[in-house]
């Protein structure tokens, strides 16, 4: 049998999607095995550069549950109901502004309010924001930070032209999404250091906790605040590095960051009840299977073109695999399968997301086609490349099995 022939029997055999979950053959570091499943389900241990899972114990929540509420404890002694007891990032979302409820009606603190614009909120989203302050009497206990616009800009133009990732490297939109929060985060923590206040409290949700859980130490915080990554650094000026840490840093100057949704109760639906019931932001019927930060969904049509696949598709598959049940386990596989072609064919074809995305192309000074065919040279160059091209088609078509 020629080598064409023996391929093409086995893709025959073979299957182009896990078994269990819904991961393809293929893309981000993962393959298939010849029992049907893919080796996040064969292994739970196993990772890539953009996907490992991660199990944080009982024991390690309740203890950190338990340090977090002695630091409400001593903040209330410390500081009482009038001065800052620390800074907490607002991005005006409904997590970050039910956590600011509960610091103010639950535990009588006040936190000073930051909010980063990395340069994609319209005036409205300002609006609602000083409302939803001006509501709680919080409006001179906050700031937009919105100077860093060009330092951002420059860091998504760095990945999404200079970066050119290998098959075997993490993905686009996780990179960006990364080292964007860093920078974000690094914004918070050097307006907590100018106030001389010591802890930054952010209100990511109980599935943000690839990176970190409950805390970033002060070396991590260091780290992730200094210019990167390093083939980006070149790209900076003086005004750019004004927004980074600088490596001199002493580490008792930085403060704790912490994240208090990792170990205290968190249920969504309750927030959003609690914070539409107190009318402080109105919960549009976004998508909720799709991010809504627009450089992630061009990090993910570049992910797709570049690798064959849908880099979400990690958070998908974990959310098929929680289901034990066998009836619920495959009428979760089904639909999530149809979300994953459905993004799919929307970046193929460049009709979802598609103001967001020609927002961050725009500002990146890059058309549509110019992006796509410098990544078209990548895949060219890509040992993988048949493989590559062979997914995109599957999923433009939308037959997996
Ligand atoms: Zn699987």
């Amino acid at each position: 049998m020629t080598e064409s022939l023996v391929k093409e029997v086995f893709a025959k055999k073979g299957h182009d999607i896990c078994q269990k979950c819904i991961l393809m053959d293929g893309p981000f570091g993962v393959s298939i095995n010849t029992n049907g499943l893919c080796n996040f389900c064969e292994d739970p241990t196993f990772e890539t550069p953009t996907w490992k899972k991660t199990i944080i114990s009982n024991s390690l929540r309740i203890e950190k549950r338990e340090e977090w509420r002695n630091l409400v404890k001593y903040w209330k002694k410390e500081f009482g109901t009038e001065r800052h007891c620390c800074v907490l990032g607002f991005s005006g979302g409904k997590d970050s502004t039910a956590l600011l409820d509960t610091f103010v009606n639950e535990y009588h603190l006040k936190p000073f309010l930051v909010t980063v614009n990395v340069g994609f909120m319209t005036n409205v989203a300002k609006n609602n924001i000083k409302q939803a302050l001006s509501k709680m009497g919080l409006e001179d206990d906050h700031i937009f930070i919105e100077d860093s616009f060009q330092t951002f800009t420059k860091l998504y133009k760095y990945f999404l032209s200079e970066f050119k990732p290998k098959s075997d490297e993490k993905c686009v939109s996780l990179s960006i999404c990364h080292t964007c929060t860093d920078l974000i985060h690094t914004a918070l923590v050097k307006e907590a250091m100018k106030r001389d206040l010591n802890y930054v409290v952010v209100g990511f949700s109980p599935d943000q906790i690839a990176r970190y859980f409950y805390e970033t130490f002060p070396k991590d915080t260091l780290e992730d605040g200094l210019p990167h990554p390093k083939a980006h650094i070149d790209n900076l000026d003086e005004d750019d590095l004004r927004w980074y840490l600088s490596s001199d840093t002493p580490l008792e100057k930085i403060p704790r960051v912490l994240y208090p949704y990792h170990v205290i109760d968190y249920d969504q639906s309750e927030i959003i009840q609690r914070i539409e019931s107190k009318a402080l932001i109105e919960i549009g019927k976004g998508d909720p299977v799709l991010t809504n930060c627009h450089v992630v969904m061009t990090g993910m049509m570049y992910d797709l073109y570049r690798f064959g696949g849908v880099s979400y598709s990690f958070q998908y598959a974990e959310l098929v695999r929680q289901h034990e049940d066998p009836e619920n386990w495959k009428q979760e596989r089904k639909s999530w399968l149809r979300t994953m072609v459905r993004v799919a064919k929307g970046l193929l074809n460049g009709q979802l997301s598609k103001e967001g995305i020609n927002m961050v192309l725009d500002r990146i000074g890059k058309s549509r086609q110019e992006l796509i065919s410098s990544i078209q040279q990548q895949v060219d160059q890509d040992p993988n490349k048949e493989q590559i091209l062979r997914n995109i088609g599957l999923l433009r078509k939308g037959r997996l099995k």
